[in-house]
Order: C-alpha cells, then structure tokens, then sequence
C-alpha cells in the first residue's frame, strides 16, 4: 500500500538488525502494475522457512522503501508465495513481515483513503474492519499473534487481497473504477510520450 504522504528519502531500513549476517546485500525486486494479469494469481502457503525465504522478505522490505511504500505483498513483485511486509511509522522504523497471515477477528469499519505500488499516483476511499487481529508466521517460522487498528489494520487487509489475487479498486463501484482507471491510463501515456 501506497501512503497519501510520500516520504522522500527517508528511507534508511537496515536488515542486518533485523535478520542478522543472514542476508546478503538486499536487491531491489521489480514491482508488476496493474493491469498486469499476474497481480490476480492467488499465492501458495509458505512451507519452507530458510535463508532463501529470509533474504525474501529483506528484498521486500528493501523494495517497500526504496518506492515510498508502507506495504508491500509478495504478489507485486510476482513472487506467489503468502508473504507480506509493512512499516506504517513515520521514521519507517517498525518494519513487520507476516507469512501465512490469517485473520482471527474482525471488528468495527473505517474508511482510509488508499494508494498501491501496483497503481502509482492512484488514491481512493476504502472500508474496511477497524481493527484485525491477525494469525501469522515469522521468517522463521514461529506463529506469531498481531492485534492492529486503524491505518495498520487497514494495510494488513490491503496486502492480505493482494495475496488472493484482489486489489483495492475491486471495493469501488464499477462507475467510479471506471473513471480512476481511465484518469491512470491517461497519466501513463502522459508519461511515456514526455
Ligand atoms: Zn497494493
């Protein structure tokens, strides 16, 4: 997911804390946009929880930065596998990466207005549960148990779609679908011929 507030450089996630002399140096992944046929693959459970998987999620993390993000499914990044990573703070020091996520619980509803890497320059008003608690796997394979609200809550089901092939523009009417996708396509070609 795409916050509304880009943050420019601010980008300073260190892996090594995080998953220690594991990983090697992290490497930017390409991230597939819509409407790329790929973002609707339905992703396979994780079963195999080793150094491959961990130098994964850095990568994640490291692409989820690097474009601003705050959420990133391993969908995006035509990886089918159920695994998804977000930092919703400010000084992008809260990295959190589920594998196998499963919600528990739900409650209440919000509204938040959304973007996606997978949409860029895309924003539109979603409802969802205000607050989720979320059953997951850690990159080494511990269940781990996470109980979030408001715009975490809102991230978490954001990625969650993206792991069974659904993104945010499925809420919207087909009217106004329709229109922001005709105003995406008319910024893409701007930017081609410029
Ligand atoms: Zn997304």
């Amino acid at each position: 997911m795409r916050n509304i507030l880009d943050r420019a450089g601010v980008v300073f996630y260190q892996a090594a804390r995080i998953f220690g002399a594991e990983v090697k140096p992290m490497s930017l992944l390409t991230i597939i946009e819509f409407p790329d046929p790929r973002l609707r693959t339905r992703a396979e459970p994780v079963t195999v929880f080793d150094a491959e998987l961990k130098q994964f999620v850095a990568d994640l993390f490291e692409t989820m930065y690097d474009a601003n993000g705050v959420g990133l499914a391993a969908t995006q990044v035509n990886v089918h596998k159920r695994v998804l990573v977000t930092d919703m703070s400010d000084d992008r020091n809260e990295p959190l990466a589920l594998i196998n996520p499963q919600i528990l619980e739900k409650a209440g509803s919000q509204v938040y207005q959304e973007g996606c890497l997978s949409f860029p320059g895309l924003y539109a008003d979603v409802t969802r549960a205000l607050t989720v608690k979320v059953k997951a796997q850690n990159v080494r394979g511990e269940e781990i148990i996470v109980e979030v609200e408001g715009p975490l809550a809102v991230c978490i089901q954001h990625e969650m779609d993206h792991l069974e092939g659904k993104v945010f523009v499925d809420y919207l009417s087909s009217l106004k679908r329709n229109l922001l996708l005709k105003r995406l396509e008319k910024a893409r070609k701007q930017a081609a011929t410029a």
